[in-house]
């Protein structure tokens, strides 16, 4: 079994997420997707939605599909939503099955800032999508980590359950949150960038400066 772990601040989840992700899922061939808003982003400020809000819009924005599960995981814990430590749990809790951690070429381009990024492989794989908008070379020691574990073999992702680097062919879709928070703020138009119902909510609830 092959399961595709997608993490993110999701805030909001929007196109540009959806689309290359069920893309990815389908380039890989897998099974079950996680898609996981993490609680506190060690990398950021502050997201504008509420953790629950920004799963509940993720939970809506893949309503049609049935493999992928919106998860609270790094909800429930306290403390920082560090990658390493949600795929060191998802490997206890499924120790045979192959986990890929799938991110966006800017989030991999400086992976060795995150925390314990030289451990991430001993539990999953990690796949890439690429991000037209977001140029920023890969660092050296990026680099250095792709010539070692980089593999072209998807056979490989599904017979080993991590280890591997797959920069996959994923569309290119030129949608980021900030730019979509900045639309709403600013009266702009920016329904056509999130699913139908991720729209509603947003509105409903009133998010990102809707009145
Ligand atoms: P922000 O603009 O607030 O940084 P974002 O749009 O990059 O947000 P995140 O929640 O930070 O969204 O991204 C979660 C993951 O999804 C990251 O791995 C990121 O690289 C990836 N991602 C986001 N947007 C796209 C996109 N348009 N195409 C491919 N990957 C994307």
């Amino acid at each position: 079994m092959l399961r595709v772990v997608f993490g993110g601040t999701f805030d909001p989840i929007h196109k540009g997420h959806v689309q290359t992700s069920l893309a990815a899922f389908a380039e890989l061939g897998a099974e079950i997707m996680h898609v996981m808003p993490s609680a506190l982003p060690p990398h950021r400020d502050y997201p504008g939605a509420t953790a629950e809000q920004r799963l509940a819009m993720v939970d809506l924005a893949y309503s049609e599909v049935t493999q992928v599960i919106a998860e609270d995981w790094e909800l429930r814990r306290e403390g920082h939503s560090y990658s390493l430590l949600t795929l060191q749990e998802m490997r206890e809790t499924w120790p045979n099955d192959s986990l890929v951690f799938l991110l966006g070429n800017d989030a991999f381009a400086n992976l060795d800032s995150w925390f314990g990024w030289q451990q991430l492989l001993d539990y999953a794989h990690l796949a890439v999508m690429r991000r037209p908008a977001q140029t920023t070379p890969w660092t050296a020691a990026v680099q250095g980590l792709v010539e070692a574990r980089q593999t072209t073999a998807l056979t490989e992702l599904h017979q080993q359950r991590s280890g591997a680097i797959y920069l996959l062919d994923t569309p290119d879709i030129a949608i980021s949150a900030t730019a979509l928070r900045a639309a709403l703020a600013t009266g702009q138009s920016w329904r056509e960038w999130v699913a139908p119902k991720v729209a509603d909510y947003i509105e409903k609830h009133h998010l990102y400066g809707q009145l």
